[in-house]
């Protein structure tokens, strides 16, 4: 049992070494599933921070270096990031070598394996862990991150099963529960239930931050504006990258909440009360159910 965990991956290689990939690294490392991990990037001051922090054990920024004897390749970089970084080692990846990513949009990533290797590699195993914090950089991450969460792997028929069974034990190593969907379905579920509640964070706060009285404003935000708008705090550039990545399913949902929300202000304007007690009846109830302690 030990040496067969101990075993699971003898050398990771994790290209973006962020939230994701250095949460990932540290419960790996704590779980004592893995051997030697290398981290790989742009940037050397970053890659040696994560090496100071002991999320890895060597770096390399040479891409093609730093997969070189691979057992294991996640990349996790921002999704604008991807395709350079799979052009970058497709002739380079050792035979046999598993590849999955960690990117929040599903379609895209696989177009652009497709486009970076000629074809999908039959170890490329797409992933998306369900959690994350708004927080970036390999000082946030820690090895509890996983644990109890979601992690969707969106396998391909050209995946091979053997690949898609060590990607969903290095997840559960790292505490998370595995579950396989559809990339298509995968996006439009996504893109309804983190794209879009981003998008509207963000779309709040700036409103408000534009506004000529917003210091008086932002002065009596309470308890329920820093709920709401907690996410307006992540990264631009991440989430800028999920909007273009998942445009499609983005733009559905919110079209969906338009018209939803144009519902709710005809509503208000004619001063149906019963329609907007409906809304806002359901609406609790069914996060009531959703968080129920
Ligand atoms: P992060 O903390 O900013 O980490 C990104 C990593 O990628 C950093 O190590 C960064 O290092 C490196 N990087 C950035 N641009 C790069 C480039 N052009 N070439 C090579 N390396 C680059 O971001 P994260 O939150 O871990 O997100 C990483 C991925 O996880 C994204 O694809 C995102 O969609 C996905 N994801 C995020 C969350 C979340 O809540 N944060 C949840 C699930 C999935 P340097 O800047 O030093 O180069």
């Amino acid at each position: 049992m030990t040496l067969e965990r101990s075993l699971l991956i003898p050398r990771l290689c994790i290209i973006g070494v962020g939230l994701i990939g250095g949460s990932l690294a540290r419960a790996l490392k704590e779980a004592a599933c893995v051997g030697e991990v290398i981290g790989a990037g742009r940037h050397e001051a970053s890659l040696q921070k994560a090496m100071e922090l002991g999320v890895i054990d060597r770096y390399a920024t040479d891409l093609r270096m730093a997969v070189a004897n691979a057992d294991v390749v996640v990349v996790a970089v921002p999704l604008g990031a991807m395709y350079p970084v799979f052009a970058a080692i497709a002739d380079y990846l050792p035979s046999g070598c598993v590849l999955t990513d960690v990117g929040s949009a599903k379609g895209s990533v696989v177009d652009e394996v497709r486009r970076a290797f000629g074809r999908i590699p039959p170890t490329f195993v797409p992933g998306h862990p369900i959690a994350g914090t708004e927080k970036s950089g390999v000082e946030s991450s820690f090895a509890e991150l996983f644990r109890h969460r979601r992690v969707i792997l969106t396998p391909l028929a050209e995946t091979e099963a053997q690949a898609h069974d060590l990607i969903q034990r290095m997840w559960e190593a790292a505490g998370a529960e595995v579950v396989d969907m559809g990339v298509r379905h995968h996006d439009e579920v996504l893109a309804a239930t983190s794209h879009l509640p981003h998008v509207l964070a963000y779309a709040l706060v700036d409103t408000l931050a534009r506004l000529d009285d917003r210091a008086e404003i932002f002065r009596y935000a309470a308890g329920g504006f820093r709920d709401f708008t907690r996410i307006a705090s992540s990264d631009p550039v991440m989430w800028h990258d999920i909007c273009v990545a998942n445009q499609g399913a983005l733009l559905a949902a919110i079209e969906q909440f338009t018209r939803h929300l144009d519902r709710l202000v005809e509503a208000i304007n004619s001063g149906d009360s019963k329609a907007v007690l409906d809304i806002f009846r359901r609406a609790k109830h069914a996060r009531d159910n959703l968080y129920r302690e």
